[in-house]
């Protein structure tokens, strides 16, 4: 199979160093594999995502030197698609309306179980209030739909998938365990219409990737897409979690960490070897 990753920006404001990074890192593997490298717009979130900071994405990228294949896939072109897939969980029953207001989570898991984690890699684990509200009829649009985690990993002993960057090797989970520690995730919010960990699955499949390179911040992330592979018979990618690209005081770089925007470097006159440069000393 010939290797084939992405960058998966979303633009909701300029490309930073940590995106350079991913994005240089994504399209030298796959050049030294000979394989590809495309780019996917992650523009879901319409209330913050802009034309100006997509096109503005492009030449960043171009100008690093990236190349992709045309036409770029955008989520915003793709509503039905993940519809579909929504569609697939609800007929299942996998899925049920939520109601509950982020202080009704609040409030409800106030006084947490001992032993019990209170946050997933999805924030706050979900009580499990709206899990009764009725699962039949047609699937209700523009809804808060979760995904009901213990009947979805029934039938499946562990979740698991092979890691080639941090943690190298076969990372396997006791799917029981999503149960507590990721809890009923979001699947389709209110205003999208979707949610980032169904949009990522499902783009991920139908533009065949095969190595999925991107920031450790989404490794916790990763069993809940692996779960969503198997409900929705999807192939599982390989997934090469990197390194975050941190400032002076060993801190992350923020989402919209405007002061390392690209484009700022570029009208600084720095070259895009400047910017590799910069970047020699992330480590993995
Ligand atoms: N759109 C996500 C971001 O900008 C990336 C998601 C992914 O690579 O899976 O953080």
């Amino acid at each position: 199979m010939t290797f084939r990753t992405r960058f998966a920006p979303s633009p909701t404001g300029p490309l930073h160093l940590g995106h350079a990074y991913s994005a240089l890192l994504a399209y030298d593997m796959a050049q030294a594999a000979g394989g590809e490298f495309l780019l996917r717009i992650e523009d879901i979130d319409q209330s913050r995502a802009r034309r100006q900071w997509e096109d503005q994405i492009y030449d960043d990228l171009a100008w690093l030197g990236l190349r992709w294949p045309l036409p770029v896939m955008r989520q915003s072109d793709r509503l039905d698609v993940y519809d579909a897939a929504l569609d697939r969980l609800w007929a299942l029953g996998l899925l049920y309306v939520c109601t509950c207001s982020r202080a009704d989570i609040a409030n409800a898991t106030s006084a947490p179980q001992e032993g019990v984690p209170a946050f997933g890699p999805d924030g706050l684990i979900y009580p499990g209030s709206c899990r009764n509200s009725p699962r039949n009829g047609l699937r209700p649009k523009q809804a808060v739909l979760r995904l009901d985690m213990a009947l979805a990993v029934q039938g499946m002993d562990t979740v698991g998938f092979v890691e080639t960057g941090i943690h190298a090797g076969d990372v396997i989970l006791p799917a029981d365990d999503l149960v507590h520690t990721v809890g009923d995730i979001v699947l389709a919010r209110r205003d999208m219409g979707t949610s980032y960990h169904l949009s990522v699955v499902v783009d991920d499949a139908d533009q065949q990737i095969t190595t999925v390179v991107r920031g450790k911040d989404l490794f916790e992330a990763t069993q809940i897409h692996v779960v969503l592979q198997r409900l929705l018979g999807l192939a599982t990618p390989r997934y090469y979690h990197h390194a975050l690209v941190r400032d002076e005081t060993g801190k992350r770089l923020a989402k919209r960490d405007d002061a390392r925007a690209i484009s700022l470097y570029r009208a600084d006159g720095l070259l895009p070897n400047d910017i590799r440069n910069i970047l020699i000393n992330v480590k993995v």
